[in-house]
């Protein structure tokens, strides 16, 4: 299954440009353009990760990823910050942003982090199994078996 991006960015053009080229990379992407509405698709729909700007209306990128894990998910957080935005960055990552891009970036080391971050953290597969030959673990909890029989 395709994994889904949420984009939370007020730039038109940027919005545009992150969710065309993340489209083309097979990813399905959901836009918001401020913080509330960002923040309401954010903790009512379900997505593998969130693609967070830091300076929005209504709400901050920094209050919405408080909120965000407050309201208890784990999704990954990648914030979009500018240069002059040092502290808020700190604040953000403090609040569970899970990684940043500075403004301007390029494209292509945006894609790298979102590989990245969904490559690192999967919070929509609950139960992980790993299975490897006729060893069986169970990395959420304690068990772990071989051949059907708890080592
Ligand atoms: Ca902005």
């Amino acid at each position: 299954m395709n994994k889904s991006i949420l984009i939370i960015e007020d730039e038109e053009g940027l919005r545009m440009t992150l969710s065309d080229r993340l489209r083309s990379e097979g990813y399905v992407v959901d836009l918001a353009a401020d913080g509330l509405d960002g923040l309401k698709k954010a903790t009512s729909l379900t997505f593998d990760l969130i693609v967070l700007d830091i300076m929005l209306p209504h709400r901050s990128g920094v209050d919405v990823c408080r909120d965000i894990r407050s309201a208890g998910l784990a999704t990954p957080i990648l914030l979009l910050t500018a240069r002059s935005q040092i502290s808020d960055k700190v604040v953000g990552l403090k609040f569970g942003a899970d990684d940043y891009v500075t403004k301007p970036f390029d494209t292509l080391e945006l894609m790298a982090r979102v590989e990245a971050l969904l490559r690192r953290r999967q919070p929509y597969s609950p139960h992980r199994v790993i299975e490897l030959g006729p060893l069986r673990m169970d990395v959420t909890g304690t068990e772990v078996t071989v051949d059907g029989k708890e080592v």
